[in-house]
């Protein structure tokens, strides 16, 4: 059963839209179940009816056209109750209902399965047979096991074969719903980025000139068959003249008379070869994949080999010098900080990632460039969508394709408010971030790039509480030398000095992989990261906090941070590694102090030590993103889960507060550099908690301290009481905006544009 299940999922997932998935469904599970009726109804959103979709047994000609109201007949029923209905004789259950001319007369036993995403019925999964008996319990298991696979699969394909209609008409409007990644409004034109020769990641696009489509198509055609005569000959030897018939096999493949001759034929009606290539080659694999034979469908995998390979010469030949338009919005199925970096910040004013949350390393490099980004948009068309119009919402997570001239013109309402807002802050840069009844609160920037220290000082920032030294390595194609490290330090240094810089020593692992430091784990965030690597690797670790100190040299504002740390030994060892490394370069001719030494509290057993860590360092910092992770058991990258990841959760502010009380009584200052502090009404909880620095991105600098000036530490500290009585993050949410709503700062809230 196991494997038939796999089998049904398999193909169901390689459909190419809802109604052959639909189609797939219907007969596997027919024939699965060896019954003679199966029929899929789903939900139509607007009228909430469901409308007889797909069936094998029943009246085909009324596909489409039948349909139940949710609570009528037994597939109503289903619905209503989102449950099996499993019966021997339908006609005698008090909800059956006669549809005239479906043809399901004949038919007895009923068995019929909801079909749920995301808590909601979808559709309904019917089975029926013409014996008056009663479909047995492993039956109702399998369909109930087979449906649940499938929802998401059927949902995805309904989302997007609906966008993919509207989308390709280029006329009808889409919205699309992701997770915030960066705040802001962003109106400009798509660009599809895809990644190297990724068959089913190559964006659809119009060729500009067609026989030079075709020239480089068949040109990279044959680099690949004589790659493949290559190949041939030189294992010529060691194979027996069967094994080598494979080749031959290949080689037909890619004869230019089958699969050659329909790719030239789309480019000749208009597509791009790699978007001809990736169609054609997408309908080879489906077709093999289908087949039952187990030896037929392994050649699926031989033709995706060589469309691939096909693929990545024309990728290779294919690297001209792009030309991006002037409001560029970057899309991609996963987009990395490499592909921020290899477009004219000037030019480049949104970005929308397939996969990701709000939480991945693209997103807070996003926020710390201040480019409007939409995070998980797991059902956007997005290889559809190159030169599209698009609005991002980057304050609620959302994408409008094609937008109405009414609802761009209410973006651009928007657009201009938050620019006209960034102005009238811009007089506040010079100003301290001090309450009206005299409470100071230095705010500090979290930086990575070079551009954000450009932009920190711009918004006034009066230090940076936490430099992720990670970042200058994930664009590399390998570790930075010590001297290289000094010399990205020292730029940092300089540029803030005399003003403090918190230097966070290597944070890879969890979220950030080093692409030339694998690390393959089926567990990460709770695996090999942060100070685990550096402490089994003081190599890496040794050389960075050399390159640290020396770039401190004559200036003296560093301040050095140890990631994700959840004992004291290991808090030991960094700190022996760091005092051992200082005393050597003294040796050597080095002059300055040792510069305050800090720990993170990012996991829960370090919000336990707080005071074990406090007395062996000179500084405490939270990081609220991963703290909230560790603390809800929740990825903070996983969009399915996004909507649970909440850093208002009661768990999470009492976990801060009692990490705040702690390095108070202990006396050793503590400050936060996760997301939270950048949000306006957060940072208003954590003056109120006692912390004595927030640290954020950069464009949230100037809201945060226009919410501070606004407002009293006593209102803080009895908003703080308040919300540490209720029970539910979203209350808080909610009370936190009406606060900040009576203090005037309602354009801090953004709520969605429809
Ligand atoms: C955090 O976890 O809150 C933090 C600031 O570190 P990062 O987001 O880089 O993991
Ligand atoms: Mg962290």
């Amino acid at each position: 059963m196991l494997e038939t299940l796999r089998h049904i999922v398999q193909e169901v997932n390689a459909a190419g839209g809802l109604n052959e998935a639909l189609q797939i469904i219907v007969r596997r599970v027919r024939d699965a179940m060896h019954t003679q009726v199966c029929s899929v109804y789903m939900r139509d959103p607007a009228s909430g009816r469901f409308v007889f979709r797909a069936t094998q047994g029943l009246n085909q000609e009324l596909v489409g056209l039948a349909s139940l109201a949710a609570g009528d007949g037994l597939v109503g029923l289903v619905a209503e109750r989102g449950e099996p209905v499993n019966l021997e004789e339908a006609e005698d259950h008090p909800s059956f209902r006669f549809l005239p001319g479906i043809g399901e007369e004949h038919f007895h036993a009923f068995l019929g399965v909801p079909i749920i995403h995301q808590r909601g019925v979808l559709g309904v999964l019917v089975v029926q047979q013409v014996e008056r008996r009663r479909f047995d319990e492993s039956d109702e298991a399998f369909l109930v096991t087979l449906s649940a696979q499938l929802a998401g699969v059927i949902a995805h394909a309904q989302v997007t074969g609906v966008l993919d209609a509207q989308v390709l008409t280029g006329a009808t409007p889409a919205k699309i719903s992701g997770v915030p990644g960066a705040p802001g409004i962003a109106i400009g034109t798509a660009v599809v980025v895809s990644p190297g020769a990724d068959l089913y990641a190559v964006p659809a696009r119009e060729a500009q000139d067609r026989r030079k489509e075709v020239r480089a198509f068949r040109e990279a055609l044959h680099s690949v068959q004589k790659d493949i005569k290559l190949v041939a000959k030189n294992l010529g030897a060691e194979l027996s003249p069967e094994d080598h018939a494979l080749f031959d096999v290949y080689l037909s493949i890619l004869d230019d008379s089958t699969i050659g001759k329909e790719v030239v034929g789309r480019i000749k009606a208009g597509q791009w070869a790699q978007g001809a290539l990736s169609q054609v080659m997408i309908e080879h694999i489906r077709h093999f994949e289908r087949m039952e034979h187990s030896y037929l469908k392994e050649r699926a995998v031989d033709v995706k080999d060589l469309g691939t390979r096909v693929l990545a010469y024309l990728q290779a030949a294919n690297q001209e010098v792009r030309v991006y338009p002037n409001q560029t919005i970057l899309v991609g199925e996963e987009l990395t900080a490499t592909s921020l970096g290899e477009i004219p910040r000037e030019k480049l004013v949104g970005l929308i990632s397939v996969r990701g949350s709000g939480h991945s390393h693209v997103a807070i490099l996003a926020r710390a460039m201040g480019v409007p980004t939409v995070m998980g948009a797991v059902d956007l068309p997005y290889a559809r969508l190159q030169d599209r119009e698009l609005i991002i919402d980057g304050y609620n997570g959302t994408v409008h394709i094609n937008p109405r001239p009414e609802i761009k013109q209410r973006f651009q309402q928007v657009l201009d408010d938050d620019k006209a807002l960034s102005r009238d802050l811009e007089s506040l840069r010079d100003e301290p971030c001090i309450t009206l009844d005299g409470q100071r609160m230095p705010l500090w920037v979290n930086t990575g790039l070079m551009v954000d220290v450009t932009r920190s000082l711009e918004q006034g920032a009066e230090g940076v509480g936490l430099y992720r030294t990670e970042v200058p390595f994930l664009l590399r194609d390998r570790f930075p030398s010590e001297e290289e490290q000094r010399q990205i330090y020292r730029e940092q240094l300089e540029a803030f000095a005399p003003k403090p810089v918190t230097m966070r020593t290597l944070d890879i692992g969890g979220d950030k992989a080093l692409p030339y430091f694998p690390i393959e784990e089926d567990n990460p965030f709770l695996g090999w990261r942060g100070i685990r690597v550096t402490l089994d690797h003081p190599e890496i670790f040794l050389a960075q906090i050399r390159a640290m100190l020396k770039a401190n040299e004559g200036l003296g504002n560093l301040r050095i941070m140890l990631p994700m740390v959840c004992n004291v030994s290991e808090l030991d060892e960094a700190l022996e590694l760091i005092h051992r490394s200082h005393r050597k370069l003294l040796q050597d001719g080095l002059t300055g102090a040792l510069p305050p030494i800090g720990v993170m509290v990012e996991v829960p057993a370090a919000v336990y030590q707080a005071r074990a860590m406090a007395r062996r360092v000179d500084f405490l910092s939270v990081g609220s993103n991963d703290l909230t992770q560790y603390l809800l058991a929740v990825d903070r990258n996983n969009a399915r889960v996004a909507r649970l990841y909440d850093p208002l959760h009661p768990a999470v502010l009492q976990a801060l507060k009692d990490v705040a009380a702690v390095s108070r009584s202990e006396d050793v200052p503590i400050g936060i550099c996760g997301e939270l502090a950048g949000d306006p009404g957060g940072a208003v909880l954590l003056l109120a908690m006692g912390y004595n620095v927030l640290s954020m991105n950069a464009t949230s600098l100037p809201k945060v301290k226009k919410a501070l000036r606004n407002l009293r530490l006593s209102e803080a500290c009895a908003l703080l009481e308040e919300v540490m009585a209720m029970d539910c993050g979203r209350d808080i949410g909610r009370r936190l905006d009406r606060f900040l709503t009576a203090h005037g700062m309602e354009k801090f809230i953004h709520s969605p544009v429809e």
